[in-house]
This record gives structure tokens, sequence and C-alpha cells, in this order.
């Protein structure tokens, strides 16, 4: 029976709005019965009378009392209770998920707010479940970022080692040889094949002319553009190199510089030309082409100047090494070959001579009273005259001639292919040009000539060994002197000297 009062807010309400109504209402019967019962003694009438009308306020003011107990019962059991409930819902409402009702009875408003706290937790957890998800779904989306992030850098990456091979290969490939023409040719064949470059071509500044010339050429540039001349300052490639900084020609046929290898080839496309600049010089300029409109990008602009740099760097040493290679075979005071080349190009000679039958004849030439020009005029002067003889001799040979110091005032020739009668006219034309043209200047600027003295020796006729050769031109050279200088003087031949 408690549980179910418990439990019941109904009974609850009866209960507390009828028992305080009932007691009221015994306890006024009993008081109303006892007073008519003692008036009924003396007066039946009027106790009847007091009875009806005891009967009738009692029962009103018991029923008021009843409405007042129910009244206070509702608030305390139902009201109250309705309102903190209420309260808590509007709470949980605006979002507070954490509010939890009062549970202060087991009757249904304790179990609705128990319900409701229920729902309430039921709430709080997917709340959370959804801030999870929520947290789960931007942790993805940040790893998909990263990982976006990831791939883009390993595409840089392998862009980046793509270079560096290329840089390294370029590297190898120049430094495998100290052949100008062929680094520059296999320079731009591999530039050709790694960068999907359709044309390449390298312009080196000519020190005698400050020209650009077309050293090297790869990919569908023109073979003829080899050799080709440009100025400095002309077209895309000579504004390059005069000005030392690299020019992006995104659409040539928007250019009027591009000069399209002065119209040996018409084509549309990109064109991209880096200044060769090496040890604070200018060397060339380096052109890569392709058919396509806007094809470099900026990096590989960038990988085509590191390129550049590369190239550059290995020109300047192949033409160091040119140099030294040349210096190291030249006189230094006449620029003319010196005694190693005289005999390194006349042993290739004899062989040459020896294995096919060609002729060879060598002209030994000594100055005239030369002591003499050094005792007037001073070794300055006779150092002039020395210059002077040798660059007369350069200029009146063929170019297989080869001119060589031999010794002081000494010189060899060397004629390839020339027969002894041919190499006398020579010899004679080469003392005819000395004895009438003035080879150099006093110091007071006076010119200054001198004479020669040949002697000619060929080889198979006059000798069989180079030895030989030179011994046979250097007794003809002397019988020259002896016979009066200014001469030329054949020398014996073998079957004369053996007869
Ligand atoms: P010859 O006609 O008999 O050849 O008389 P020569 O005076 O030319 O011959 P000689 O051998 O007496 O003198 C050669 C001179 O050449 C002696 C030497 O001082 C000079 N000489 C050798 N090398 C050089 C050089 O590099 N510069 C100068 N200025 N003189 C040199
Ligand atoms: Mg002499
Ligand atoms: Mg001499």
């Amino acid at each position: 029976m408690l549980k179910r009062l418990r439990s019941s807010l109904a009974l609850k309400l009866l209960l507390a709005s009828a028992i305080p109504s009932a007691v009221v209402l015994l306890v006024g019967l009993a008081v109303l019965i006892a007073h008519t019962q003692a008036l009924a003694q003396t007066d039946p009438a009027l106790a009847f009378t007091q009875l009806r009308r005891g009967a009738l306020l009692g029962t009103l003011l018991s029923l008021t009392f009843a409405g007042i107990v129910t009244v206070i019962a509702a608030r305390l059991f139902l009201i109250k209770p309705i309102q903190a409930l209420w309260k808590v819902m509007g709470r949980a409402e605006l979002g507070e998920f954490l509010v939890r009702a009062k549970v202060s009875s087991e009757d249904e408003l304790g179990q609705l707010a128990r319900s409701f706290n229920t729902m309430l937790a039921r709430v709080t957890d997917m709340a959370v479940e959804h801030i999870e998800t929520r947290q789960s779904i931007e942790q993805m989306e940040h790893e998909i970022r990263m990982q976006d992030e990831l791939k883009s850098l390993n595409r840089q990456l392998e862009a980046h080692i793509g270079e560096m091979e290329l840089l390294l290969e370029v590297a190898k490939a120049l430094s495998g040889s100290l052949d100008l023409p062929e680094q520059l040719e296999t320079l731009g064949r591999q530039i050709c094949a790694r960068m999907a470059t359709d044309d390449f071509s390298v312009l080196l500044v000519d020190e005698g002319t400050h020209q650009l010339v077309v050293e090297a050429v790869a990919g569908k540039a023109p073979a003829g553009a080899r050799g080709m001349r440009f100025h400095l300052g002309e077209g895309i490639t000579g504004e390059v190199a005069a000005q030392g900084k690299t020019i992006y020609v995104p659409d040539v046929e928007q250019d009027a510089r591009f000069l399209h290898y002065k119209s040996a080839r018409r084509q549309a496309g990109s064109f991209l030309a880096v200044p060769l600049r090496a040890k604070g010089r200018m060397l060339g300029v380096m052109n890569l082409s392709r058919v396509r409109v806007d094809a470099f990008t900026p990096q590989e602009i960038r990988l085509t100047e590191a390129l550049a740099a590369q190239a550059a760097l290995s020109i300047a040493n192949a033409r160091l090494y040119t140099q030294t290679l040349e210096l190291s075979y030249t006189d230094a005071l006449t620029g003319v070959a010196n005694r190693r080349q005289l005999f390194l190009r006349l042993e290739q000679e004899l062989s040459r001579s020896l294995r096919f039958g060609d002729e060879l004849s060598i002209l030994m030439i000594d100055l005239d009273l030369f002591k003499t020009i050094n005792d007037r005029h001073g070794h300055t002067a006779g150092d002039g005259v020395l210059r002077g003889v040798a660059l007369l001799l350069k200029r009146n040979v063929r170019k297989v001639d080869l001119v060589a110091r031999y010794g002081g005032e000494e010189f060899c020739l060397v004629l390839p292919r020339i027969a002894r009668a041919e190499a006398a006219e020579v010899a004679e034309k080469l003392r005819r040009a000395v004895a009438t043209s003035p080879v150099a200047a006093t110091p007071t600027g006076e010119p200054l000539s001198c004479t020669i003295s040949i002697g000619i020796a060929t080889y198979g006729t006059d000798a069989t060994d180079l030895g030989g050769l030179i011994e046979k031109a250097d007794a003809a050279l002397y019988e020259a002197k002896k016979a009066g200088r200014d001469r030329v003087m054949l020398a014996t031949p073998l079957t004369r000297a053996a007869s």
C-alpha cells in the first residue's frame, strides 16, 4: 500500500486532501452532535434547527478546508516538481546538456524527471559522439592535407633529383673530354634528350673579331648553321652576349629580334638564350628552343642557367688546356712552332711518306750576319727581326707547311708532299721575300732588313731517316753560307753522294 502511495501522484493528492478534510468533518460532526444532544434535552426544536444549520455550515467549511488542502497538496506534489522540471528542461533546451532534474519522488513526476535525465544523458553521449566524429573528420581532413603536401613535396624532390642527375651527367660528360667541339655536341645531345628540347645551339665569342660564332648544334637545329657569325647585340643571342643576361621569348613569332638562324629556318615556339660566363668573362651564349609556345617553366630556366654555368666552366678549362698545349708547342718569342713540335711533326710526316710514298722536303734557314744586327741595333731590335722573319715565312707558305724555330736565329720548315725541285722554288720565294722587304725597325724607327740562307733536303732523295734529313739540310745551309749567304742550296742527293 505504501509503495503504491509513493508511486501514485493521484493517490497522494487524494490522501493529502481527503484525510485532513475527513478529520475536520468528523471533529465538526462530533462537536455538533454533542452540542445538539445537550440542547435537545431542553429545546428539541432548536436542537434540530441548529443541527441542520450546523450540518450545512460544517459541510461548507469542510468543503472549503478540503479545497485549501487540495490546493496546498497540488502545489507541493504537482506544481513545484513540475516547475523545477520545466526549469531544467528550459536550460537543456538552451544546450546545457549536463544539467539534471532533481528526482525527489517515486511518482509519475519523479519518473518523468528520471526519464528526462536519461534522455539528457543520451543526448550528452550523442553530443560527445558528435564532437568525437567532428574531431576525427577534422583529423582526417588534416591528414589528407598533409598527404597532399607530402605528395607535392615528393614531386618537387623528384624534380630536384632529376635536375641534380642531369647536372651530374653533364658535368661527367663535359669533364670526359677536353675537346671543346666534342664537349659542346655532347652537352647539346644530353639537353635535347633530357629536357625535351627541340633545338640546341652554342655560340662562342671569337676573341679576334668579337663576333659570336655557332660552334655546336643539336636536335633539329640546322647543321649548316655551324660557323655562322653574329655581331654582339645582333638578334636575341647577340643581345644576351652583350648584356650578359638570360632572355626568354615565350613566342618567337611575337618577337622581331628573333633571327631564326638568319632565316635559314623558320620555326614557331619558345626560345631561351642564356649567357655562358666563367671567371668573369663572357664566353658565349647557349640557346634552347621548343616548338611549343611558352614551353619553359621558371624552374627550367633556372636549371638551364645552372647547366650553362657548368658548361661555361668547362669551356674556359678546355680553352686554358688548349692554350697551355699551344704554349708548350710554341716558341714564345716568334709564335711559330718550337723544336718539340717540329720533331713530332717530322716523325709524323716521315712515317706518312714511308707508308704512302709522299714526297717530303725540309728547309733549314739561318739569318745572315745576325750578330751584326744585334751589335748595331741592340738585342730588342734583333728580337724584332726574328719575329718579322718568322711572320714573313709563315705568310709565304701553305697552311699544311710547318714553320719552326730550330735554334737562336735558325728556322726549319717542313713541306709535306713537296719534292726537291718544288722545294727549291719555295725556298727561293722565301729568300726573295725576306731580302726585299724590311722585317722590323730600329729603336729610332728606321726599317731593318736582313737576308737568309737556305739549305734544302728531301726525304728519300737526300736521306732515309730523320737525323740524316736534318743533317743534309744543315750541310746544304753551310754550303749556302760558304758560297756568300743570301742564297738557296740543295743537299747532295744520296745517289750522287755514294758515287
Ligand atoms: P752567319 O751569317 O754566319 O749565320 O752569321 P751570324 O752572325 O748570323 O751567326 P752567329 O752564329 O755568329 O750569330 C748568331 C747570333 O744570333 C748570336 C746570338 O746572340 C744571336 N741570337 C741567338 N738567339 C737570339 C735571340 O733570341 N734574340 C736575339 N736578339 N739574338 C739572338
Ligand atoms: Mg746566322
Ligand atoms: Mg746560326
